[in-house]
């Protein structure tokens, strides 16, 4: 498998440092607030990363933290009058329900950074001795920069570069503008730990240094782009530093959600949290927009794309019901597909397959689901092949790769027929849809079919069409949908 490794920017193949093993740590949320859909397209790509390698064969061990003590989470307990373990609780609480909502599967480990006090103070007294840190008549600790010539290894970035950037804010007693702090003095009304620098807290980056450090060497280590500098960097620089070869070899980072082209982020104020979305969309309909592009492109998050996710995935799932429906029927004639389908229908698996080996391009991969589903909609609609014993196998062996979409994707799991239908009423909730009145003009309008009053019947189809919605007569009576 290949994976483009920001640290050097080139996609290489996937070798694990313990044969048959993987390990793989991702930075999780700071708990100050309700996730949005920067965070779903993180967790959404890591899990289908995860779900690959376990897929492939690999032991994977996964580990994803909780920042849960932070100036955010601080200030919004303070402006709550709320304790802050309570506002992180809260939030962490608030991830698992909506990453279960997108089937994004717990990692087997997901450390918080007040369990790692004592290893925290570890990692800063072995930088202190070794010259890398050091503590200010304050009680702050700060790495020394300059004592890493490898720093900006990650980022690409030269110390002249970071020094026209660097600031150094009232009050901090840096030596130097591009030092970082490690563990900060509490000041008045904060929660602190006791410390050989005094009473403080740790720093947002070497939490993560002490969380990984029982994993060591990390195969991969990820998160969004955001956290390549500093925060990614300056683990390296922590981890390295305090005397470990390397922190990770792989350093897999996904693309931004833009709206209006601009960075989905908080201080812009246009964030979207994935519980308001899904009052609108379906958790699965949220999953395929998210995968619907390579992980590493920009994504930008419009109403519009979420529609054609959703049209995207009806169509997927349709071909499921149908296939299934089919299959229900029975008698089966002995008639051979044509080569050139049956061909088709046996590299699709393949390009799947090959498409996620390729830097997990689920863009692609989703794009060989599409086909397969064109072809057995073509087996369908042919009414010479449709009874076909190899017919009946293809569609046999459509219902089983869905299972192993889900297995890998997370999506096309659900049972066909629910899930349309599900996906129907929320479209109708979405479109502020008359339930009562719909139901109502169906039902006058099985009556009249019953008495055989065509016409009657009829104009009630086109007072349905009016409010969007269409009907189709089968033998199990009307069924109903959005145009
Ligand atoms: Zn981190």
């Amino acid at each position: 498998m290949l994976l483009y490794n920001t640290l050097g920017r080139k996609k290489e193949e996937f070798i694990p440092v313990r044969p048959g093993k993987a390990i793989m740590y991702v930075c999780g949320i700071t708990a100050y607030d309700f996730c949005h859909i920067g965070h779903a397209r993180s967790a959404v790509f890591f899990d289908v990363l995860a779900r690959r390698l376990r897929h492939l064969g690999y032991d994977l061990t996964f580990v994803r933290n909780f920042t849960d003590v932070d100036d955010k989470i601080i200030a919004r307990a303070n402006n709550e009058g709320r304790d802050w373990r309570e506002v992180a609780n809260t939030h962490i609480a608030a991830f698992h329900e909506d990453m279960d909502r997108l089937k994004v599967l717990r990692a087997d480990f997901e450390p918080r950074a007040t369990e790692y006090i004592p290893r925290i103070q570890e990692i800063c007294s072995e930088l202190v001795a070794g010259g890398k840190a050091y503590a200010t008549p304050s009680g702050d600790v700060y790495f020394r920069v300059r004592a890493w010539p490898q720093y900006g290894r990650l980022s690409g970035r030269s110390l002249d570069e970071l020094v026209a950037g660097a600031r150094v804010a009232p009050g901090e007693e840096k030596e130097d503008p591009l030092d970082f702090a490690l563990w900060k003095a509490a000041k008045h009304d904060e929660p602190f730990w006791e410390s050989p620098w005094g009473r403080g807290r740790p720093g947002w980056h070497i939490e993560c240094s002490a969380m990984s450090a029982p994993w060591l060497p990390l195969d991969i280590h990820g998160g969004g782009q955001d956290l390549i500098f500093p925060h990614h960097e300056n683990e390296i620089a922590q981890s390295e530093a305090a005397g470990n070869a390397a922190l990770a070899n792989y350093w897999i980072h996904n693309g931004f959600v833009q709206t209006n082209a601009e960075k989905m982020s908080k201080s812009l104020g246009n964030f979207t949290t994935i519980r308001a979305i899904l009052k609108n969309y379906l958790p699965e309909t949220l999953r395929f927009f998210l995968l619907s592009k390579h992980y590493r492109s920009p994504v930008d998050f419009t109403r519009q794309g979420m529609d054609e996710a959703e049209k995207a995935l009806k169509r997927v799932y349709s071909a499921l019901q149908e296939a299934g429906c089919a299959l229900g029927r029975g008698k089966w004639k002995n008639v051979d597909l044509p080569e050139d389908m049956r061909r088709e229908w046996k590299i699709l698996p393949e390009a799947f397959d090959a498409a996620l080996d390729d830097d997990i391009n689920t863009a692609q991969a989703l794009g060989q689901i599409f086909s397969q589903a064109r072809l057995v909609n073509r087996l369908l609609e042919d009414k010479n092949l449709r009874g076909g014993e190899g017919g009946r196998k293809m569609l046999l062996e459509f219902a089983e790769r869905a299972l192993n979409w889900e297995r890998q994707l997370g999506l096309f799991g659900a049972a066909p027929a629910a899930f349309l239908e599900e996906l129907r009423d929320i479209r109708a909730k979405r479109k502020n849809l008359d339930r009562g009145r719909v139901a109502d003009l169906l039902k006058r309008r099985e009556i009249a079919r019953a008495g055989k009053n065509f016409a009657e019947s009829d104009e009630l189809r086109n007072r349905l069409a009016e409010v969007g919605v269409t009907v189709r007569d089968t033998r199990e009576g009307q069924i109903w949908d959005l145009e």
